[in-house]
């Protein structure tokens, strides 16, 4: 039986037998396992730097003892079971997500949190999550397992495995949120123009969705105008709770023949969610209270609210916007938010009605 060289993975029956054998002296084959690591390494580079075994067994034609050279020179490392990486630094993470997927094979592709990060939705962190078809072992040392019997829409990302679409990998992560956090991927997404209102309606189809409602309130409410989580969990949680009108979303007006677009104009009250991002600039503060000046002596108050007011005092926020609207002429009934809302304008019997 041909015995195979442990350096370069040729067979010595015809590498290093016959008239070849002078050819192939030790420095020869150590030329030929320099190239052989040379192949490796550039189809490692298009994969994050891992490799499997599969394909240096089958496509590059490596021996089990050459990869165990490898292994034992400590140039390479073992990332998983038949998956290895070409250096021994700490593997990146596009390294561990083309790790897993080589482990797992074509059909497998990144889910859930890892899908997202893929999609740049998020930082990308450990643990990988994969999804793998139901026929499949549940179980990888490593990895996240995720299985399901209905085929999940995948596509690629570039120069990154194969990754759960982003409305669909959105929605498997909105599942183990609360529904604030929930609300507030979903605007993200939207925000970051990665996935439209359709797409994710379209997903939800025929599916058992957690947080259905608010994620469709979501969509709507970024379909009419809104733009920002805190601006879509504003007018959710300090408007619409509390049963005051919407107004409109995303308003263009003029301010000294500058154009500006303000956040929602109710009967006349501008209302801007104020995120950290946009208004840590000073300079951007000093705009934000001078427009707020000049569109005051236009008979156009202006209501700021922060993520403080919208996320932990969303009661004390639609007390101001009620009060506002009715010195603008426009007196608004309001609505307890639950049972434990501590507006205190609201009208007699009204909390006791909502906890009836
Ligand atoms: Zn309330």
């Amino acid at each position: 039986m041909a015995s195979v060289c442990d350096k370069c993975a040729i067979s010595t029956s015809s590498a290093h037998a016959g008239r070849n054998r002078q050819i192939w002296s030790d420095s020869g084959c150590m030329q030929r396992s320099a190239g052989l690591r040379a192949i490796a390494t550039r189809l490692a580079a298009a994969q994050g730097g891992a490799i499997s075994r599969d394909q240096l067994v089958r496509t590059l034609g490596w021996s089990a003892a050459t990869i165990r050279t490898q292994l034992d020179a400590q140039r390479w490392q073992q990332l998983l079971h038949g998956v290895y990486s070409v250096t021994t630094g700490e593997p990146s993470i596009t390294c561990l997500w083309c790790a897993a997927h080589l482990c797992r094979g074509e059909s497998s592709a990144l889910t859930g949190e890892s899908a997202l990060q893929a999609w740049g939705v998020s930082k990308p962190m450990l643990p990988v999550e994969l999804w793998v078809p139901s026929t499949s072992s549940a179980r990888t040392v490593g990895i996240t397992i995720r299985r399901s019997v209905i085929v999940p829409q995948i596509r690629r990302p570039p120069g990154l495995p194969p990754a759960v679409v982003p409305q669909l990998a959105l929605l498997i992560v909105a599942e183990r949120l609360g529904v604030t956090e929930a609300a507030a991927l979903v605007s993200s997404c939207c925000q970051k123009g990665l996935v439209s209102p359709l797409q994710i309606e379209d997903a939800m189809q025929g599916q058992r969705i957690r947080h259905r409602q608010a994620i469709v309130e979501v969509l709507a409410e970024f379909r009419s105008g809104a733009t920002t989580p805190l601006e879509i969990a504003g007018s959710r949680r300090i408007l619409k709770a509390h049963g005051l009108p919407m107004g409109e979303g995303q308003v263009r007006s003029e301010i000294a023949g500058r154009p500006v677009v303000r956040d929602r104009v109710v009967h006349g009250l501008i209302i801007e969610f104020d995120g950290r991002l946009g208004h840590a600039d000073p300079r951007g503060r000093f705009r934000d209270l001078s427009r707020d000046n000049q569109t005051m002596l236009l008979g156009m108050p202006t209501l700021r609210f922060g993520w403080t007011d919208v996320h932990q005092q969303p009661c004390a926020a639609a007390d101001q916007v009620h009060l506002a609207l009715a010195q603008l002429g426009f007196p608004a009934t309001l609505r307890p938010c639950s049972p434990n809302c501590a507006c205190t304008n609201l009208p007699a019997g009204a909390r006791s009605d909502r906890t009836a």
